[in-house]
């Protein structure tokens, strides 16, 4: 039987950035991974400066052999209407590869490394759980992303809920392809779906190309992703020698789920406790900060992890993420026409104000939040 103080279920952003922060605790860390790193994740791969900022990244130091692509400005439109580019003048987001990024959080992280073994069986002993039969512990740390097993656990209706689908690919251009690619690598295009209910990107990292779309509607999902395509081949943005393959995933945003996210000696962290901001479908900074949040919680625990003492890990999140709430447009759309949302948005997505102003910096860059403390 293998011992440790925390266990991590998962080795994406948030269980690497949980165990990072934890690094120094005097806690024996180790993170249980069903896959070997490096590993593919499904993302467009886009971070905002401040997920360098909060785990102490240095862009150089990372960007030796690895892709850190500075982004300085977005095109965006609807799809098929004519686009806004908006500049900054200085890097306000960066590429990144989850490829190579989650291999090097996972690998500063500091924990004992299970890669290749599943969470199979969860079962309590003692006070203590033990993972698998084999590894036994005094707190779990459900770090597994959307279906994660912990928070299955913690009775999460994870095909219930109402996600994000979305599907992507990532390929590495040729010379040639790399010659004729119009997508400018510091300025991603972003195209929105007329009904604002998803959008559509084409965002090219170095040589490396990622197109993908997300909607918060999964009915229709694979008719729009066939038009979009259709939209991106016809306006001369992918060559035709470049056939995508797009994978799919489902994520829960904020507010959008009730899932029980604290229990006796277990928390959850990242996609696993549906964090990703609802207006951007931004994830990787939410899954970092939850991870340092629950960091926090577990230290200040001093040992003594009973589901009263842990809740104030629910109180951080709704100091930093605010008070769940139905996603704007679900309001809207409550209340104003489909036909009349599409002819709004299109309208609005024309004006230079409407895309530099909400959707860049308010829904996409949270210029409008202050600058949270995570230590
Ligand atoms: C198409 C798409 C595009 C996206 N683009 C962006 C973007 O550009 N920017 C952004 O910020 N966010 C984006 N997101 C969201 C982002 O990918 C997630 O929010 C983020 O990965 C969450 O990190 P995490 O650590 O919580 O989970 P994950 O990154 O999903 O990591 C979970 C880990 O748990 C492991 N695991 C799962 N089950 C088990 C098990 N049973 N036992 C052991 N290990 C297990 C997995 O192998 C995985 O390594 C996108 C999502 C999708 C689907």
């Amino acid at each position: 039987m293998h011992q440790c103080d925390v266990l991590i279920v998962g080795g994406g952003p948030a269980g690497s950035s949980c165990a990072w922060r934890l690094r120094h605790s005097g806690l024996r860390i180790a993170i249980l991974d069903r896959q070997h790193f490096p590993r593919d994740k499904v993302c467009g791969g886009w971070i905002t400066p401040a997920v360098l900022d909060e785990l102490a990244i240095d862009p150089a130091e990372y960007a030796c052999g690895r892709v850190l692509q500075p982004i300085t400005g977005f095109r965006t439109s609807c799809i098929g209407g004519s686009m806004v580019e908006t500049r900054y003048g200085m890097p306000i987001s960066y590429g990144i590869r989850r490829y190579e990024f989650d291999d090097y959080l996972l690998k500063r992280s500091g924990a004992a490394l299970y890669e290749g073994k599943a969470l199979r069986q969860l079962d309590r002993s003692d006070g203590d759980w033990v993972i698998n039969g084999q590894i036994r512990t005094r707190m779990v740390i459900g770090a597994g992303g959307t279906f994660c097993p912990v928070a299955r656990f913690l009775g999460a209706k994870v095909n219930r809920e109402a996600v994000v689908t979305a599907q992507e690919a990532e390929l590495v251009m040729d010379e040639r392809q790399l010659a004729v690619c119009t997508i400018r690598a510091e300025v991603p295009e972003l195209y929105f779906c007329s009904d604002l209910k998803g959008y559509g990107w084409c965002f090219r990292k170095q040589n490396v190309l990622n197109v993908g779309l997300g909607r918060l509607d999964p009915h229709a999902l694979s008719r729009h992703i066939t038009e979009f395509v259709h939209y991106l081949r016809a306006s001369g943005r992918l060559s035709p020698d470049i056939s995508p393959v797009l994978v799919g995933h489902a994520y829960a945003l904020y507010g959008h789920t009730s899932r029980q996210i604290a229990g006796d000696g277990v928390l959850l962290i990242g996609d696993a406790a549906g964090l990703a901001y609802a207006q951007s479908g931004e994830g990787i900074r939410p899954a970092i900060e939850s991870g340092l949040l629950a960091a926090k919680v577990v230290v200040a625990a001093q040992g003594c992890y009973s589901q009263e003492r842990l809740e104030a890990y629910r109180d951080l999140l709704v100091e930093r993420f605010g008070q769940a709430d139905s996603h704007w447009l679900t309001r809207l759309s409550q209340r104003v026409p489909s036909g009349l949302v599409s002819l709004i948005g299109r309208r609005l997505m024309a004006t230079e104000w409407f895309c530099r102003e909400v959707v860049l910096n308010r829904w996409f860059l949270r210029q409008h939040e202050p600058v949270p403390c995570m230590t």
